[in-house]
């Protein structure tokens, strides 16, 4: 559903990573491996055609729930995009803070997780697997409630688009943009595998609803961010990164001895 718009970007995006790149080199730190880079442009090239192939499983669902609508928002009201703004925001803190905990989505987000470097050619590190965690379901009641899912298309293409920006350890802190907006400072501190910092600012373009709900975490200068997954994966094959985690989530429930055992291997929290 997401990347029907992002097309246009494409150029953009791939001249900011030569940007990053460029003036990575002045950095004390690695930020860039050749190869961590060629695998997350493999994986995104199978997300991208994963995505059209499977299309019709989140946007079927969306317009299931839409002829089932409470209302009709049309586009035209002055509220009308603020308010579906607002609400793909809410919604997606909801999925990606789920996303985190529960394994049956964990197995797809994951993968976005996967890299130890955190920079711009990483952000597009997406899942192949979206339509089967169901990841749509957390947007349905925009449908239901009368939005169009065409545009929760939209929103949620735009969404993703301005999370890009945000993968880069070059850009420090923002002032007061950090109150209010998901900035590479607050993104940085959700990429890290350090258990001070884990399993936080889940926000796409605004960081408000970590702050509501107690998921939010400041970047602190003397905790150094180690990036990756705790466990990492030590593999550079696309396929065993993007679907290890659903092998593991068979292999549990086929060594499980309760019923209670395999709820928990597929809707538990990750291992
Ligand atoms: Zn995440
Ligand atoms: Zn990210």
């Amino acid at each position: 559903m997401q990347h029907g718009l992002t097309y246009f970007f494409y150029p953009m995006l791939s001249i900011a990573i030569a940007i990053e790149i460029y003036f990575s080199k002045g950095s004390r730190k690695q930020l860039y491996s050749w190869q961590e880079s060629l695998i997350s442009l493999g994986i995104f090239l199978v997300h991208h055609l994963a995505q059209i192939l499977f299309m019709f499983v989140p946007s079927g669902m969306l317009f299931f729930a839409w002829q089932y609508r409470s209302y009709t928002v049309t586009m035209d009201d002055w509220w009308s995009i603020p308010f579906l703004f607002i609400s793909i925001e809410f919604c997606y803190y909801w999925y990606h803070r789920t996303a985190h905990k529960v394994r049956w989505l964990w197995a797809t987000h994951t993968v976005h997780h996967s890299s130890i470097y955190f920079n711009l050619s990483a952000a597009y590190r997406l899942g192949w697997t979206g339509w089967l965690s169901g990841n749509i379901l957390f947007f349905m009641p925009l449908a239901w409630l009368g939005f169009h899912p065409i545009f929760i298309g939209i929103g949620l293409s735009l969404n993703l688009l301005y999370q890009f920006w945000i993968h880069t350890e070059l850009i420090p802190k923002l002032g007061i943009l950090e109150w209010v907006f998901n900035t590479p400072s607050h993104h940085r501190v959700h990429h890290a595998a350090n258990h001070e910092y884990i399993d936080r600012n889940f926000g796409g373009v605004l960081i408000i609803f970590d702050r509501l709900f107690g998921t939010f975490a400041i970047e602190q200068p003397n905790q150094p961010i180690v990036y990756g997954l705790t466990h990492p994966l030590c593999s550079h094959n696309p396929f065993i990164i993007a679907l290890s985690e659903w092998q593991r989530i068979l292999r549990d429930i086929f060594t499980a001895k309760t019923w209670q055992d395999r709820f928990r291997a597929i809707l538990g929290a990750p291992v």
